[in-house]
């Protein structure tokens, strides 16, 4: 048992939902404490302690203690080729993606990669993560490994590629499917770790890859199945040259059974009425990622029509094709990205995205990203005051939001003060 002092934030509704002052519960001296790597109760500091008067003390002080950060999809195998000048989609995956993840099917690269990678999200408060892997089994292995060995909740699945890749990042759509029966079988509900079903995105996987991998998921749906939907003009076009006989985009993972609850559809930008209205019926979950849309010039996700319209919705950096591993870099790009729409999205409902409403898009909400008994203790402790210019705007602050909007558009890294995983510091 111990108990960590410091402001505290806990969302008792969707703040896209309800108004944010009924969603969200603050305490300005609040107190969490934390029992066997769970979280077992949450309010004022004085009746904490008192419940507890044994427990060991962190007083993190005015720094607020947050639900960890959940990142509902990424690329690991990406981290060393962030930020790589230029170019669309299509070009960006040929001249930077591809390369590097031909490295994977060396265990030691994507050992050294995986552990990189863990200690850049952790240091900026991700405590949960769904990665892409590459094609390589040994990327799957290194990523759970890793993970495990932090004692992280985390997700990920070798990436499937069996057309319009390059030769030495192709498999088959047999060997897609053996391969990811044996590491869902090997490394699913092992400790926090979940196994993800991951075509890349339609025009690298041919009819049959897709029909394999809609079969294993039938078979296992426990498992989440992530892939891409929707990014870019010219890929959309592509896709309907490449599948003729399904009615749109939606449609080509639709018929193959590759469309259900726990299908993370990554991006989702430009989407027909018809797929919006199936994507919701089907129970699917949108991951908006805003530094990459933004970055790679892909356009504007429609968050304030698809919430009004009852999607389930992710928020995630697509590391690295976002352009940080931050999801309060994330959170300020989906604010601009939402304001170019003509919405202002409140910063309740952008801290609510990256934590419990991201974790309910991976159908981890009644177990991660809240802060309340009972959730595992996966926690970010955010100093609100991280740089001179956030400290001199936060110091004018009359509210707990207008004290947090500055770190959302400003902080990085230098404003996560501690992080803690299944109660354990990092
Ligand atoms: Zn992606």
């Amino acid at each position: 048992m111990q108990i960590l002092l410091g402001q505290t934030l806990t969302f008792e509704a969707d703040p896209f939902q309800a108004p944010v002052d009924a969603a969200v519960r603050h305490e300005a001296r609040g107190a969490v404490a934390i029992d066997a790597g769970r979280i077992v109760a949450v309010g004022p500091a004085d009746e904490i302690r008192a419940a507890y008067p044994a427990a060991p003390v962190t007083d993190h002080g005015q720094a607020l203690i947050s639900p960890g950060f959940v990142d509902a999809h990424a690329h690991y195998p990406q981290t060393a080729i962030i930020a790589s000048w230029g170019k669309r989609l299509i070009d960006w995956l040929n001249s930077y993606t591809f390369p590097e993840e031909a490295r994977f099917g060396d265990p030691a690269h994507a050992a050294r990669i995986a552990a990189r990678y863990f200690d850049l999200t952790l240091a900026n408060g991700t405590t949960t993560a769904v990665s892409y892997a590459t094609i390589h089994p040994e990327s799957v292995e290194a990523f759970f490994a890793q993970a495990q060995a932090r004692g992280l909740r985390a997700l990920a699945g070798k990436t499937c590629m069996d057309e319009n890749a390059p030769a030495t990042l192709s498999d088959t759509a047999q060997s897609a499917y053996d391969d990811s029966k044996r590491l869902l079988e090997r490394w699913h509900g092992v400790d926090r770790l979940g196994y993800v079903i991951t075509p890349r995105f339609a025009p690298t996987s041919s009819p049959d890859q897709l029909a394999a991998l809609g079969s294993l998921w039938g078979e296992h749906p426990e498992v989440l199945m992530q892939t891409h939907l929707s990014e870019q003009h010219e890929e959309i076009a592509w896709v309907g040259e490449l599948f003729p006989e399904a009615r749109d985009y939606v449609d080509v993972y639709d018929r193959v059974g590759l469309l259900g609850p726990g299908a993370l559809m990554g991006h989702a930008i430009h989407l027909s009425p018809r797929e919006r209205d199936r994507l919701r019926e089907a129970g699917a979950s949108l991951i908006h990622c805003p530094t990459s849309n933004t970055f790679i010039g892909s356009g504007l996700f429609d968050m304030e029509g698809l919430q009004k319209q009852g999607h389930l919705i992710g928020l995630a950096t697509d590391t690295g094709g976002g352009s940080s591993f931050s999801m309060l870099r994330t959170m300020a790009a989906a604010y601009e990205v939402a304001q170019l729409r003509g919405t202002a999205l409140h910063p309740a409902q952008l801290w609510w995205l990256a934590t419990a409403g991201s974790a309910r898009a991976l159908r981890l909400g009644d177990t991660i990203g809240t802060l309340a008994p009972g959730f595992e203790a996966d926690l970010a402790v955010i100093d609100l005051a991280s740089t001179p210019a956030i400290a001199q705007r936060a110091a004018r602050a009359e509210t707990l939001w207008e004290a947090v909007f500055p770190t959302i558009m400003m902080g990085d890294d230098r404003a996560i003060a501690a992080v803690y995983v299944g109660g354990a510091r990092v």
